[in-house]
């Protein structure tokens, strides 16, 4: 019985990774034991509940699907799509090629009079020149294995959609040929196919030093290998700085970043952040921090709140990837029960949530949040709501105080602020303790995700335990603000 399984060396995926970077195409196929270990947020979205690329099919439908059962069957894929030309279908999904020891994967071709119209479908806003050396590839083997392509397009989302009843695909979707681009990059194609099969059989990984490819365009898995010998405190560790002046740095031999000469260093941003490696504590500028503190006015609440963004506009008059915030939870400052006050619907609130919400909010002078409100002005459209509630809103947007501000504005500066972006890393970073969520939500995106497919219908997990689990994120999160909140008092000595 012949093998379903491929012969060939590369696919799209590795094709694109050796672009990026050689060592990390040899590391990947001979060395996958070094790869970093993938976070549980990683995982999340992978996960993630829609595919759009199934959703494109409706642009032309009626297709037959050559996908292989598993990702380890693509041979069998090959011979499937093979066999539905033979038989005239004129609109195949997943059509699978080989060529040239490349594998690939088509989402859509559709047959014309000219031969064979190629689409391949992102979920992203825009095309990038990723997208544009993907579609080369994969011309490159079709047209390799006899396919007479006329056009090859890319489908992408349409961010001017706004949704009006049952989704039109035609409506949702951009399409554009990239037939030029992709024609242009065919010599060069071919000339990296075979360099890249010379860096798949050496017997050690080619000598890459870090750089700029090891983020861009994708953050590469093997960083915790590569990147071991850059040591703490390095000019990687600033914030506030570009990256390509890091890495000028780093190959001019500035490895740390306390030997930056002095007069390079910005004195509020950089400076100050050197300063707190070398002393290996924050530094703070206190009058910056106290202006901020005082704009406290008691009584004041923290509030916290979550979104998700589906690709495909879920609810009427939204586009895709619009946040929906969807779960608020509030909790007073001076308030000894540590439960803070929640409020959470797998869609947009109703107007009388809502209005239960601003009442609460509006009852504290002062609402701080880590980072920025949500878009109530679309919320209270969205709800039909009059007015008043605008009113309300107005006043609370005034109350309003982001907590995320001192943060990041330098007013505090600490090792390692770089890598710090939530209530929870801050503390971490500053040596304080963080309240962990103790349910399976630990992050924000894993919130997001799971309240996107309890709003999708397809969550398979039970309802009433998600939702318990988005409750101790919030309780969490609520409560590491509020910590956090009470060390930069410390901190200004308030
Ligand atoms: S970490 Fe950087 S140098 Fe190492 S394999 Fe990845 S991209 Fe290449």
């Amino acid at each position: 019985m012949p093998s379903n399984k491929s012969s060939s060396v590369l696919s799209k995926s590795t094709f694109i990774r050796g672009l990026q970077c050689e060592k990390s195409l040899y590391l990947h196929k001979k060395r996958p034991f070094l790869r970093d270990r993938i976070s549980p947020e990683q995982l999340a979205k992978f996960s993630r509940g829609t595919n759009v690329g199934v959703y494109a099919q409706q642009l032309f439908p009626g297709g037959v699907n050559a996908a292989p059962k598993t990702h380890f069957q693509m041979a069998a894929s090959v011979k499937k799509t093979a066999e539905f030309m033979e038989a005239g279908e004129t609109v195949i999904y997943e059509a699978a090629f080989e060529h040239a020891g490349v594998i690939i994967a088509l989402d859509i071709m559709v047959k014309n009079e000219k031969g064979w119209h190629a689409i391949e479908v992102k979920s992203s806003k825009a095309i990038s020149e990723t997208y544009l050396w993907d579609a080369s590839l994969q011309y490159f083997v079709m047209a390799g294995s006899g396919v007479q392509v006329s056009d090859f397009s890319i489908a992408y989302i349409n961010t001017s959609f706004v949704r009006k009843g049952p989704i039109n695909p035609a409506e949702l979707f951009k399409i554009e040929s990239v037939l030029p681009f992709v024609l242009e990059r065919q010599e060069q194609v071919g000339q990296k196919i075979e360099r890249l099969k010379e860096v798949v059989e050496l017997k050690n990984s080619p000598p890459v030093p870090i750089g700029p490819q090891c983020h861009k365009p994708y953050p590469c898995d093997f960083i915790g290998h590569c990147w071991k010998n850059v040591p703490a405190g390095s000019v990687f560790d600033l914030k506030g700085m570009e990256e390509d002046q890091k890495f000028r740095y780093f190959e001019s031999g500035i490895i740390k970043a306390e030997d930056i000469p002095e007069k390079e260093l910005d004195e509020k941003t950089t400076a100050r952040q050197v300063k707190s490696m070398a002393m290996g504590q924050a530094v703070v500028d206190s009058k910056d921090l106290k202006a901020f503190l005082d704009r406290i006015k008691m009584p004041a609440a923290v509030f916290s709140w979550l979104d998700f963004k589906p690709a495909l506009p879920i609810f009427e008059v939204t586009k895709p990837y619009q946040s929906v915030p969807c779960s608020f939870a509030l909790r007073g400052l001076d308030v000894i029960e540590d439960r803070p006050v929640l409020y959470t619907t797998p869609a947009f609130p109703e107007r009388d949530m809502l209005e239960k919400i601003l009442d609460a909010m509006l009852a504290f002078e002062t609402i701080l949040v880590f980072g920025p409100q949500p878009d109530w002005g679309f919320l209270l459209k969205n709800a039909g709501a009059e007015d008043a509630l605008q009113r309300k809103v107005k006043l609370l947007l005034a109350r309003s105080l982001d907590l995320s501000q001192p943060f990041n504005d330098f007013s505090i500066a600490w090792p390692g602020m770089r890598h710090a972006d939530t209530p929870e890393e801050i503390l971490a970073g500053l040596h304080q303790p963080v309240l962990k969520p103790a349910g399976k939500i630990k992050t924000r995106l894993e919130a997001a995700l799971a309240l996107e497919k309890l709003a999708l219908g397809n969550l398979k997990e039970d309802h009433e335990k998600v939702m318990r689990d988005v409750k101790v994120f919030h309780s969490a999160r609520v409560s590491n603000t509020k910590k956090l909140l009470e060390f930069a008092r410390e901190l200004a000595d308030v």
